[in-house]
């Protein structure tokens, strides 16, 4: 039996293959990650059409010890499937509004969220207490949620949104465009603002149907009230399209990169004060 039990050990050890391996360890290190320090936010600055700043979105970073940086792309999901993701992002909000507190300019902070935090049905509270205990007004706290799960669980959604909204936190639907409900379905969540996926508007300026996409969508979102926000705004020429087309709000590298809480008062935004 012991020699059958070290055969079998053998003949799956290398069947476990290393990106498994990696990624089971990668997951135990993530949750020690917040005593440790290694996480931390970074900030980018989203414009309105008058080129005043008006928002920061917190973006989650995490340093690993030995492995340097790790992109969200990579752990965020990993946080999902492990559960993670709640503590996780509880201290990202926690720590996005208590940062925003200290803005004298009165910036909104926007934060995102996963629809695991969504689907849990204890979000309206948790963002509640967090705004009593930062002293943060709902106002200036925007939620950024993608479609994927609004689909699959309308009704849970729904509910967990409206108890949101009645706080007086602004919605926003992320990455708008990659999924597959269109506008007037999405119409019956109470969503504030939309954000045109970054894919859109690099294809801007090769590709006319893009264009003509972008301006549907920024068409259709002024007859449902909606404000429109581009993301991953690299250049002018994508810069000008977008305002022609008249959406509310800008952002990308063109006008800011995230950055650390310290960087915030130093930025100055490409086109001068405001
Ligand atoms: P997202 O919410 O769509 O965030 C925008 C991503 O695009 C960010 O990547 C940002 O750095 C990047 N970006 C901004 N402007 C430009 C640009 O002009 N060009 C290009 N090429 N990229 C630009 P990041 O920080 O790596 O985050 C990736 C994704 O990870 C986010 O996509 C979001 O889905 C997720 N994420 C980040 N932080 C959090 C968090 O605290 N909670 C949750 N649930 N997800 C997060
Ligand atoms: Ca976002
Ligand atoms: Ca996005
Ligand atoms: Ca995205």
């Amino acid at each position: 039996a012991k020699e059958l039990g070290r055969g079998v050990h053998c003949f799956f050890e290398p069947g476990m293959d290393m990106a498994l391996r990696k990624r089971r360890s990668l997951e135990r290190d993530l949750r020690h990650a917040m005593q440790e320090n290694e996480l931390t936010l970074h900030f980018q600055p989203l414009f309105d059409s008058s080129q005043t700043l008006v928002t920061f979105e917190a973006l989650l970073r995490w340093t690993h010890p030995t492995l340097g940086p790790i992109p969200p792309t990579e752990f965020i999901p990993m946080a999902e499937e492990s559960g993670l993701i709640l503590a996780l992002g509880e201290w990202v909000l926690r720590t996005a509004c208590r940062t925003a507190i200290g803005w004298q300019e009165g910036y909104r902070v926007a934060v995102n969220l996963s629809p695991i935090q969504i689907l849990r049905g204890t979000m309206p509270a948790l963002v509640q207490a967090i705004l009593n205990e930062t002293g943060l007004p709902s106002s200036r706290l925007e939620l950024e949620l993608t479609e994927g799960m609004l689909i699959h669980n309308a009704e849970e959604a729904l509910e967990q949104l409206v108890a949101l909204r009645q706080l007086g936190v602004r919605l926003v639907l992320d990455d708008f465009g990659t999924g597959y409900s269109s506008l007037s379905y999405l119409h019956r969540f109470p969503f504030d603002k939309l954000k045109v996926d970054r894919t859109f508007v690099q294809r801007l300026e090769s590709d006319s149907s893009a264009r003509a996409i972008v301006n549907a969508i920024i068409s259709m979102s002024k007859n449902l009230n909606l404000e429109v926000t581009a993301e991953g705004v690299e250049t002018l020429a994508q810069f000008e399209m977008l305002r022609a087309q008249g959406c509310h709000e800008l952002q990308g590298f063109l006008l800011g990169r995230p950055m650390p809480e310290t960087e915030i008062r130093h930025f100055q935004p490409l086109f001068g004060s405001q």
